[in-house]
């Protein structure tokens, strides 16, 4: 649903990032040994000197998400040869590996990095950590590690997410998932709600009835598969409450525009990022990174946006 920014993780992260999984993790070790082991076999010694060699070896662990996918249309030719030393890949990269980094404090780094406090997959839970502890924060592979082992220590292929949308994508790979590193947060969704009476009626009535009123909350534009994934519309019918506050909020503040009562609040209408923030309880996205810092923002701001300019 929400853009990340692979450009956040600085040089010293990822120079970090690289040295744990690299040394820590002794994944480079690991792979001379297991092709150490099977000398004979050309097929897998072909295949480990090409992940050793350095370039590969960075842009393996620290590439960006393109640099994954050209890896990937690299190494089909080991296809077999991956499928034959399936749990020694599996060992090395996910036992030896990911099962260890995240129980580390790196998956709360990667989300002060990207400067995000939600979870970008639904904008529905906190996301965050202290110094000691992660609070809900998973690591989601865009790329499945049971499919894709030695995919399962990228950078560019763990994303940040809530245990709800880790698990309702758990190992599926459904056609049309959208990389969250290549969404615009503003076009490739967009909220919008299905009143069960008129318009105008719906904004002259209680809170309470205007919830009732509501009878749904859907999308003008998604990427399906991403939305069927973690069941968004479904999980998005239980804040119809936000809608209808959003609605009143709105009706107050024409009341006042009409009113030329711009002291409300103390701060001038109309509109500032200011007001934004301090009526609807969201940061106003100026950039896409806005989003990511609330619950519900996106759906806040595409519901503020189509009150004030109906499409
Ligand atoms: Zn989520």
């Amino acid at each position: 649903m929400l853009k990340l920014d692979f450009s956040k993780y600085t040089e010293e992260f990822k120079e970090e990032f690289f040295d744990y999984i690299i040394n820590k993790r002794e994944l480079r070790q690991n792979l001379i040994d297991l092709r150490e082991e099977n000398r004979g076999n050309n097929s897998l010694v072909n295949l480990i000197d090409t992940l050793l060699e350095e370039s590969t070896l960075s842009e393996l662990i620290i590439g960006d998400y393109n640099s994954l996918i050209r890896l990937r249309w690299t190494l089909r030719k080991f296809k077999s040869i991956l499928y034959e030393f399936r749990e020694d890949f599996e060992r090395i990269f996910v036992k030896e590996g990911y099962d260890k980094l995240k129980n580390t404090i790196k998956p709360k780094k990667i989300v002060s990095l990207l400067s995000i406090k939600t979870c970008p997959y639904c904008n529905i839970n906190f996301i965050y950590g202290d110094r000691k502890r992660n609070y809900g924060v998973e690591l989601d592979h865009i790329m499945p590690k049971n499919r894709y082992p030695i995919f399962a220590v990228s950078l560019a292929n763990l994303i940040p997410s809530c245990g709800t949308c880790n698990k309702s994508k758990s190992d599926r790979k459904i056609q049309g998932f959208k990389s969250l590193f290549k969404i615009n947060s503003f076009e490739d969704f967009k909220f919008t709600f299905i009143p069960d009476i008129e318009l105008k009626t719906l904004t002259e009535i209680k809170l309470e009835e205007i919830e009732k009123n509501i009878k749904s909350i859907d999308f003008i534009k998604e990427v399906k598969a991403n939305s069927e994934l973690f069941s968004l519309k479904e999980r998005y019918q239980k804040h119809k409450d936000i809608v209808a506050e959003i609605i009143q909020k709105q009706r107050l503040i024409n009341y006042h525009k009409e009113k030329m009562d711009s002291n409300v609040l103390g701060i001038s209408f109309p509109s500032s990022e200011e007001e934004y923030r301090l009526i609807y309880c969201n940061y106003y996205p100026i950039s896409e990174e806005e989003f990511l810092k609330r619950p519900l923002s996106k759906l806040t701001f595409d519901i503020y946006k189509e009150l004030n300019n109906p499409y």
